[in-house]
């Protein structure tokens, strides 16, 4: 599932190639994931790509009406296309010259597009088509006003940003807390956005923290490396290019590699990078957690 470093990585590279892009049509095939709003296909046609952007895991498209190739829009509102990848979508931009990918690794991402996982196909101006593939339908698309107050209710409640919280807001969102299982609690997107597995996995690894220990007891050193942990974490696979599940692929159509440097997740049976014991996996809260029997204590 693409979480927080992926999309980072999809969204900076759709925002080199379809910033300035005109929309011409909207085709999709799964109206039910498909939220239109107050809006209609019409509504989009024309419209300029002013930025790509992220909030939590959900990419938002903006795009303005007021540009040249809109008729007697002028002054008319902004909106913005929301979409969220969710367990397998994919977002993949491909005009005469370049393509680029990311998301969900299933269908392989090299795989020409259209193909029978597409659900929407947004067709430029320019020739170029951004395709949103998403093989089990539980992503989204909807269409909102750009406003502050759309936008959030469009994406549900979302806690602070992971790369943008604070220690002193993450630490005081824990305190509220103190009976929730840390693992469940740092997936819950109300919490803190952008933290799935993986990167609860990878976050207490490094902090040594046993994925179902309750926040209640957890030290305030404890909790500085968490929070150290989940930052240091995400700021690699960003910079490594995204991971997701075995076999992420990035916006330029390389390998993901920061599975190679991945300590915890999917690592089962693999030694522990500190301690040599084998990395376990135990079903906890209906995920998989993925950690160290011997750094990670129950306590
Ligand atoms: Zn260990």
């Amino acid at each position: 599932m693409p979480e927080l470093p992926e999309v980072t990585v999809i969204v900076n590279s759709l925002n080199k190639k379809i910033k300035g892009l005109i929309l011409e049509s909207v085709e999709y095939d799964w109206p039910r994931k498909f939220f239109w709003g107050n809006y209609s296909i019409k509504d989009l046609k024309g419209v300029k790509v002013t930025s790509v952007d992220r909030k939590g895991k959900v990419v938002l498209i903006e795009v303005s009406k007021g540009t040249k190739g809109a008729k007697g829009t002028k002054g008319a509102k902004d909106i913005t296309i929301l979409i969220h990848l969710k367990l397998t979508g994919q977002l993949i931009y491909q005009d005469a010259k370049t393509r680029v990918a990311g998301g969900h690794p299933i269908p392989p991402l090299n795989l020409p597009s259209p193909n029978k996982t597409t659900r929407v196909i947004f067709a430029f101006t320019n020739g170029g088509h951004l395709y949103f593939n998403d093989l089990r339908k539980f992503g989204w698309v909807k269409i909102v006003s750009s406003n502050k107050y759309q936008v959030s209710s469009a994406i549900g409640e979302l806690g602070p940003d992971a790369l943008e919280i604070s220690f002193r807001e993450f630490s005081e969102r824990l305190e509220k807390k103190p009976n929730a299982r840390i693992k469940k609690l740092l997936m819950d997107q109300s919490f803190v956005s952008g933290v799935g597995n993986i990167y609860s996995d990878e976050g207490l690894w490094r902090a040594k923290i046993h994925p179902a220990r309750s926040v209640a007891s957890l030290s305030d050193a404890e909790v500085k490396a968490l929070y150290d942990g989940i930052q240091e974490s995400l700021k690699l696979a960003i910079d490594k290019g995204g991971s997701s599940a075995n076999s992420f692929v990035d916006s330029g159509g390389e390998k993901g590699l920061f599975l190679t440097f991945a300590k915890a997740y999917y690592m089962i049976g693999k030694p522990c990078s500190r301690c040599g014991t084998p990395i376990a996996r135990k079903k906890m809260d209906g995920r998989s957690a993925h950690f160290c029997p011997s750094c990670q204590k129950l306590k």
